[in-house]
């Protein structure tokens, strides 16, 4: 947005005719970069604290009540700039007396700036609000939307820019708070945020949290609901509703000793407590690294942990995103990049280099199939991105996580595992509570890893150019070799041992189904699916690509088409119902992908929605 440039060079120009000193004391304070993303003008007034008190009431579907934050005037301004999408701001308070206040003009997807007028001496402001039916980061679920279906439940995302649809705040992910909150909820529902949570439900539906670390905005969450919980550690632990808790506690078991294996390779937890919540089945994302508790969709419940690396993804955020932050989201390849690797490392520590091979070769070929879809846009494969005139949920795409993983890959095989561990643990401790720039990584990467051990390295084409470089780190998996054999050997002629699948992992089903030939017949389809009850696979990773394949091949057999449609309503994870509208699109059958998408759209969350609406052409 050019207005902020406007702002700095009228700033600048003050102070060419002030004092040398003087100008160099405010060079200095300028700490935060230019951020097309948000309205908030941290380097003149940031906010450091935030006191959250709110009601959340059911039967309105509203949350209301005060933002009051602490804050520091930078550079003796008269003004302190938030964010507000869609929210009734009903009065502003500056030291407890009433303030001036303002809202800009709306942006579809930015929203409002919400300019407060200050004193160079205010400490705090407190902003009363209320968020409307057009608030995007929550979304409240009716009993039937549950598992258990006995009450109602609430969950918000905020990243990347949605934490100002509930609570009005500097949504920029370079600025940093901590934060306390006393949240109102029934009393038959039990609150938890990104913060110090209760592990049982309080008496009168009240609660109270406190975040000690500070975090960037897109982390703020809350859930509501009637869940319990159930500890795996004593520092880690499960929330779900209640039929779910024992499932749900079994299928990760494991978390303790991936924390473990995480700080054995990059230092020490810093958060105290990892637990995750399991959401309804809406949720958009896998999961979501909200801070000591992550958020979870059930599709990662398969029966035998084989979902699990989700997990492993999440935990590792808490290094890479959530304790070193990308600065703007044309960086946000440093939060992922970097966390695709981690959790891959992850994944080997727990299982075996096996299990993290047929990972890294599931993320290359989504990376591949991404790079060719985008091949008329070939900027969207650039690491780093240019936004600015875009949601931020542009950059969300396999590039940033899967050519992020092959980048921090591809370094690790040039500079050895040794040196290479050595750097990232020394990038999180030294970065940490911090924000990152992709020039400022690149910097840091030349001066600690590449010039410290002699190594040439082509970052720039890598960082700033398309595609995938030839010098990427090639992946080989053995059992990935035997499945395609399998394949290649089913197909030609059309008759199955199913003894050669008896072990198979998820990531192998999922690499046998994906590698279908183009002119696989729905009759082979039948023998594949007579022989291994695909269609109606529990395993909702497995399921999802076999629909996938079932959608674009015209496959009709064991009433494929009915399990579409009811995985479509039921489940809202953005990846697996995107996957299956774009195999109807692809295969000329948007109409049949409208009819379902009708029933389903109003189970989805918002960002499911948009990306949805985008790949059908939907229109309200
Ligand atoms: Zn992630």
């Amino acid at each position: 947005m050019n207005f902020k440039n406007t702002v700095l060079v009228a700033i600048a120009a003050i102070f060419m005719i002030s004092c040398a000193e003087t100008k160099k004391e405010e060079m200095k304070a300028l700490k935060y970069v230019d951020e097309p993303h948000s309205y908030a003008q941290p380097n003149e007034a940031v906010i450091t604290h935030l006191n959250l008190d709110i009601d959340v009431n059911f039967d309105k579907e509203v949350i209301s009540g005060t933002a009051s934050y602490d804050i520091t005037n930078n550079n003796e301004a008269t003004e302190i700039i938030l964010d507000a999408k869609n929210l009734v701001i009903e009065n502003v308070q500056a030291d407890g007396k009433d303030t001036k206040f303002s809202l800009g003009t709306y942006n579809e997807s930015l929203g409002q700036s919400l300019n407060i007028t200050i004193a160079k001496d205010t400490k705090k402001i407190t902003v009363f609000y209320q968020t409307t039916d057009k608030t995007e980061a929550v979304q409240w679920l009716n009993p039937q939307q549950t598992q258990d279906k006995t009450q109602p439940f609430l969950f918000t995302q905020g990243q990347a820019i949605l934490t100002r649809t509930w609570i009005p705040i500097q949504d920029s992910p370079q600025i940093r708070i901590t934060y306390d909150a006393t949240v109102r909820v029934p009393k038959e529902l039990m609150a938890v945020m990104s913060a110090e949570n209760p592990k049982v439900k309080s008496e009168n539906g009240e609660y109270h949290f406190k975040m000690a670390q500070k975090i960037p905005p897109y982390l703020m969450a809350l859930a509501v609901g009637d869940i319990a919980y159930k500890a795996v550690s004593n520092r880690t632990g499960i929330y779900a509703e209640n039929s779910m808790v024992d499932v749900v506690h079994e299928e990760f078991s494991e978390m303790e000793k991936m924390v473990v294996e995480a700080e054995k390779l990059y230092g020490k937890y810093a958060w105290d407590q990892f637990d995750v919540i399991v959401l309804p089945p809406s949720f958009p994302f896998g999961g979501m690294e909200n801070p000591r508790l992550t958020f979870a969709t059930p599709t990662l419940i398969a029966g035998d942990k084989s979902l699990t690396s989700v997990i492993a993804h999440e935990l590792a955020h808490s290094w890479s995103g959530n304790l070193v932050t990308n600065a703007t989201w044309d960086d946000f390849w440093l939060n992922e990049g970097f966390t695709v690797y981690f959790e891959n490392r992850i994944m080997e520590a727990l299982y075996g280099k096996e299990r993290a091979d047929m990972l890294g070769l599931i993320a290359r070929q989504d990376l591949d199939e991404e790079v060719e879809g985008f091949k008329d846009a070939p900027e969207n494969t650039h690491l780093k991105l240019d936004l600015s005139k875009r949601n931020p949920d542009d950059g969300m795409t396999s590039i940033a996580y899967d050519k992020g993983f092959m980048f921090l890959k591809t370094l690790e095989g040039i500079a050895g595992r040794e040196n290479f561990d050595v750097f990232l643990k020394n990038y999180f401790q030294g970065h940490a509570f911090s924000t990152m720039t992709t020039e400022k990584f690149i910097k840091y990467l030349n001066e600690n890893l590449l010039e410290k051990h002699n190594l040439s390295f082509n970052t720039d084409e890598w960082v700033y150019n398309p595609g995938v470089p030839s010098n990427a780190f090639e992946i080989k998996s053995d059992k990935f070799e035997n499945v395609s054999n399998t394949l290649k050997s089913i197909v030609e002629t059309n008759k199955v041992d199913a003894s050669v699948v008896k072990d198979w992992t998820t990531q192998e089903w999922v690499y046998f189904i994906r590698n279908f030939p183009e002119d696989i017949t729905p009759a082979q389809m039948a023998i594949i699916d007579n022989a291994f009850d695909l269609t109606n696979s529990t395993n909702s990773h497995k399921a999802m690509v076999w629909y996938e394949q079932a959608i674009i091949h015209n496959y009709k057999g064991n009433n494929v088409d009915t399990k579409i449609e009811e995985f479509l309503i039921r489940v809202g994870r953005r990846w697996y119902v995107s996957t299956l509208y774009k195999a109807f699109a692809k295969a000329g059958k948007t109409d049949e992908g409208l009819a379902i998408y009708k029933k389903a759209r109003a189970n989805y969350h918002s960002v499911t929605m948009n990306t949805v609406d985008e790949t059908l052409g939907y229109k309200e």
